[in-house]
């Protein structure tokens, strides 16, 4: 949004918020490349710091927004600061949905950087993994699982979901890039 404002010649003042510490970055590596990948992982970031200098775009990061001051036209982030705004844009994405289990306490979840840093942590020396969910970013999981030599297991019912996919219109290279390695 920010960068499609640029692009379309809004020159007025941009500033993204956002509670990650992070640049902007992809999330689609998370499951895939980050997992396996030999070296130290860095966020994949789609656009850095200075290129949003460069386009006059102001970061806020690391805090969230917590209300929204509508009659003064400010947000309240949590650390007390209430940025102005003309326009407000919510964007906040997805969350993973947690489990009300019992045991739960020490699974993971996959939405962030971190997230994923704390996957692959917990993946090295491990002989089996089990994954509950079992579309596109389980599916990911598992393949990069077994690239590090770990066991993935599925329940029937997650099978299941695989061999549906499979025979769905899933986009071609994932499907066999997702099929031949889990
Ligand atoms: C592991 C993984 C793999 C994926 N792979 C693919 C893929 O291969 N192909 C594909 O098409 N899609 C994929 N997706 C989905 C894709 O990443 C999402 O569709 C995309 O991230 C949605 O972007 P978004 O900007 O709407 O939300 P998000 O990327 O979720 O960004 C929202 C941001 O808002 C922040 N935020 C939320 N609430 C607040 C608040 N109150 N204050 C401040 N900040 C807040 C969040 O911290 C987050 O940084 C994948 C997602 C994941 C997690």
């Amino acid at each position: 949004m920010a960068l499609g404002l640029r692009a379309q010649g809004f020159a007025g003042r941009v500033t993204l918020v956002g509670e990650e510490r992070h640049a902007p970055y992809e999330r689609p590596p998370l499951s895939k490349t980050l997992i396996a990948a030999p070296d130290e992982p860095k966020p994949p970031t789609i656009v850095d710091a200075a290129r949003l200098g460069e386009l006059g775009i102001a970061q806020i990061k690391g805090v969230a927004a917590i209300s929204i001051e509508r009659r003064e036209r400010r947000i309240r982030l949590a650390d007390g600061r209430r940025p102005a705004f003309d326009r407000l844009v919510l964007a906040t994405g997805a969350r993973a949905r947690k489990l009300t289990l019992p045991g739960v306490e020490r699974s993971l979840t996959l939405r962030t950087f971190e997230d994923s840093l704390a996957i692959r942590a917990r993946l090295d020396g491990a002989e089996r993994v089990v994954i509950v969910g079992g579309g596109f970013i389980g599916l990911e999981l598992a393949a990069g699982a077994r690239l590090l030599g770990c066991e993935s297991l599925f329940s029937k019912h997650m099978r299941a979901c695989f061999d549906a996919r499979r025979r769905r219109r899933s986009p071609r290279p994932l499907r066999r890039d997702t099929s031949a390695r889990a």
